[in-house]
């Protein structure tokens, strides 16, 4: 079996290459050629000695997810279906904003917490993604969208909020931020990584000490009652042990503060009542709000909010003093809202209606 380099950390690729006997620095020269260039076949990495190259061509690949189709909204948002195996596929967004660009990625095809308002939860656990095929999005993204005049790479910033629970998938996640972080990967700094999640203690106690990188979480509700039913994992790590864990997590945290995500489901979790008891329930938290309009889905029983309940429960949190920001709906037109990403994924027929493959 080859080993495919674009899933190993600087450790891990020191050791590999030590097992080859050759000498520890060619890790970084070879993780540049693979991340910083985009280079996958070892025959174009002309500074490597030719018997060196035929060694890694013998026992290593660099081996790339396989792009199914690229779209371009016309906001500038990128979509790109990558499949990892016959099967299986997901999707990696790219929103671009003002000074930066920010690559949403996923972690795992599906997911097993079941959240309600979610369509990736509706369709429940597929399988882990491997960090090869975490980083895959990212070198697809920087592929495709290259640097901008003064060099600066235009994906500036990665988020793990696409399918999946990246802390139920620790150890492939926390190879992937290796690599993100790394100077001779993706040089990204540790506040231009975020991690989402719904709450995964443990996981994020390790974290904490491993590779604390920026943290939101998936709150959703101020209270246990509706959070049990919103988010199920609630039942296992309640709010009062999800903002100690935030309290503690933010002792390593290269920012200050936790971002909260609420997403706003119309008479569910918007009321008048629910901002008060929102303000109470994160009260020991340093932290800032990102209310996130519900995207509906077929058969989810839920509608989003309205503009006007958004725009008063954001005032509500931001006379207790909060910043507060409401997502922007990005991509429409190419479906690439948040939680709208696995449906049309798993969905062979539609796919073949909804996205136009690039000929070879
Ligand atoms: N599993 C992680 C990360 C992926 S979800 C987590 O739950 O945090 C990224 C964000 O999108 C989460 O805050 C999630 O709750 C939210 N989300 C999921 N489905 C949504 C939907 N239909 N509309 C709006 N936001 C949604
Ligand atoms: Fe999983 Fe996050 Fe969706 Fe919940 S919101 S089901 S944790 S992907």
């Amino acid at each position: 079996m080859r080993v495919n380099l674009l899933g190993l950390n600087r450790d891990s690729m020191t050791r590999f290459l030590e097992e080859m006997g050759q000498k520890p620095y060619r890790a970084g020269q070879l993780m540049r050629w693979i991340h910083q260039y985009g280079a996958a076949d070892f025959g174009s990495m002309t500074d490597l000695a030719k018997p060196l190259r035929a060694l890694l061509m013998e026992h290593a690949t660099v081996e790339v997810p396989r792009l199914l189709s690229e779209q371009r909204s016309a906001d500038g948002t990128c979509k790109w279906l990558l499949e990892l195996s016959p099967g299986n596929a997901i999707e990696t967004v790219f929103i671009p904003e003002e000074g930066r660009g920010t690559l949403c990625i996923s972690s795992q095809v599906g997911c097993a917490l079941a959240c309600t308002f979610c369509s990736t939860g509706r369709q429940g656990f597929n399988r882990n993604l491997t960090t090869a095929e975490i980083i895959g999005q990212v070198w697809w993204a920087n592929r495709a969208l290259g640097r901008d005049p003064k060099g600066e790479r235009i994906v500036s910033n990665v988020v793990f909020m696409g399918m999946g629970e990246p802390l139920l998938n620790y150890e492939a996640v926390v190879d992937a931020i290796d690599l993100l972080l790394d100077d001779h990967g993706y040089g990204l700094s540790r506040r231009r990584v975020t991690l989402s999640t719904s709450g995964v203690l443990p996981a994020l106690e390790r974290l904490r000490d491993r590779a604390p990188v920026a943290l939101a979480v998936s709150l959703h509700a101020p209270d246990d009652a509706l959070r049990d039913v919103l988010v199920p994992i609630n039942q296992k790590y309640p709010l009062q042990a999800l903002m100690a864990s935030c309290r503690h997590y933010l002792e390593r945290a290269p920012r200050d503060f936790v971002t909260f995500e609420y997403v706003m489901l119309d008479g569910v979790n918007d009321s008048e009542a629910s901002a008060h008891a929102l303000i109470q329930c994160v009260a020991a938290v340093p932290c800032k709000f990102n209310l996130i309009p519900f995207n509906p889905f077929p058969n989810s029983g839920y509608r989003c909010s309205s503009p006007e309940t958004i725009r008063h429960f954001r005032d509500i949190l931001m006379q207790a003093g909060y910043v507060v920001t409401i997502r922007k709906t990005r991509g429409d037109d190419i479906d690439a809202a948040c939680g709208q990403l696995a449906g049309q994924v798993m969905d062979k027929s539609r796919r073949q209606e909804r996205f136009t493959v690039p000929s070879p």
